[in-house]
Parts: C-alpha cells; structure tokens; sequence
C-alpha cells in the first residue's frame, strides 16, 4: 500500500535492532577515532531494551509505538545519542499518533525527528554530527511526497540520502560533542552517529518494502 502503519513500526524496531546488534562492534570503531568509542554499545543496549518494550506493546498507531522506543532509549543509552535520539523518536510519535501514514506524513515525522534533535543539540549542517544525515533525509522525503510517491518510497529515498549524508561527513571537522575536541584532527573520519542514522533509515525503508 501507500502507508505504513504500526505494524511497520514494530518491523522497523526489529529490523533496527538486528542492524545495530549486527554493526554495534563497526560503531564503537567509528567512535574509538574520534570519540570515546561506546557508540555501538550505547545503541545496543537501548535498542534491545526498546524492542523488547516494542513488540510487548499493544498501541495501535505508528507514534504509540514510537513514543515508547523514545522513553526506553532515553533511560537505556545515555551519552550524547540518548538524549538526541530520545527526542528524536518523542518529536515523531507527537506526528504520527494516527493507524496509516502517509508519504507526507512520513515527512512530517522525519521533519519533527530533525527539529528535536537541534532543539536538544544545537548542531548546524555541517558540523559533522547526525544531522549530517537526518537533514538530506528529512529533503528526499519531501521531494517524493510532493511528486506523489508512497510512504515506502519516501523512507526509501530518506535512507539512501541518509547513507550520502553519512559518507560526507567524512571530511569535515567537528564542531559539535566529543570529536570537536579533536579539532582539525576529526577530519577524515566518518561520524558515529550519522552512520547510525543512515543504518536506521536503512532499516526503516526496509520495513516499509516488506
Ligand atoms: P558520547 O559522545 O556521549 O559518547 P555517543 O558516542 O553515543 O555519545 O554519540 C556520539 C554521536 O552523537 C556523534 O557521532 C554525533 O553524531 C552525535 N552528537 C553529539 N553531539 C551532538 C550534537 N550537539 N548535535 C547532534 N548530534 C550530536
Ligand atoms: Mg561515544
Ligand atoms: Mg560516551
């Protein structure tokens, strides 16, 4: 169909899950270059405690459950991605407390992720942090909901501008959390939590095509 709903909430959590536990030791690696190296672990532990959280749940819309991951990866991860990515996930659940979503709808999500994770980082494009990579998804969504496209071709093109996003924050230097410590020495390195992003879009595109 042209929505998702909460059932591919639940796959996208699944599918999430598997992904970080699958890549949780290349994580930790991106961020031992220019951080402090607990970013897979981090993500790990808060979303084997949110899928489990996840598919116990009984809501019946897409923000039921993600309002749910939000509170548990808010208590579970902690560091900087926590709180980001607690916000995130509550900013999106407030858009989608409904049963279908849309192409636009899944704009309107992404958008409302993007918009909590400045109001809580401050972070600008380019200061090589996850908005890096949420800020070209958040625009590839809108483009396919303005030309008429589904909620799966939405996510789709949101996670393939997310993995471009990702792989030019290669060069940059840091200007935000730990790797701006670094300085010009944060070049040069992909970042953590834009990779992570890239991997979560992944898997929720990959929901939306199953
Ligand atoms: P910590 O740095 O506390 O160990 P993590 O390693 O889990 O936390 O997460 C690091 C990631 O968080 C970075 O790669 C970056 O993408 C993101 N990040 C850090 N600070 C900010 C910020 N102010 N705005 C947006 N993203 C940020
Ligand atoms: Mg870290
Ligand atoms: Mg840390």
């Amino acid at each position: 169909g042209s929505t998702i709903d909460v059932a591919w909430a639940r796959r996208f959590i699944a599918l999430a899950t598997a992904d970080v536990l699958a890549h949780r030791v290349e994580l930790s690696e991106l961020d031992r270059e220019i951080g402090d190296g607990d970013h897979g672990e981090n993500l790990a532990r808060g979303f084997t405690a949110a899928d489990a959280a996840v598919q116990a749940s009984e809501a019946t819309t897409v923000g039921g459950i993600l309002k749910l991951v939000a509170t548990t990866l808010m208590s579970t991860v902690g560091g900087a991605a926590g709180p980001l990515y607690g916000t995130a996930f509550l900013r999106a659940a407030k858009v989608s407390d409904v049963a279908d979503v849309d192409a636009a709808g899944v704009h309107a999500l992404l958008e409302a992720a993007l918009g909590g994770i400045v109001a809580r980082g401050k972070a600008n494009v380019g200061d090589k942090t996850m908005v890096d990579a949420w800020t070209p998804a958040v625009a590839a969504a809108s483009e396919v909901a303005a030309a008429g496209g589904s909620a799966a071709d939405a996510l789709a093109a949101a996670a393939r501008a997310a993995g471009e996003g990702a792989e030019a924050t290669i060069p940059l230097v840091a200007l935000k959390g730990r790797a701006s410590y670094l300085g010009e020495r944060s070049a040069g390195h992909k970042d953590p939590g834009a990779a992570s992003t890239a991997l979560l879009l992944d898997a929720a595109a990959r929901a939306a095509a199953e």
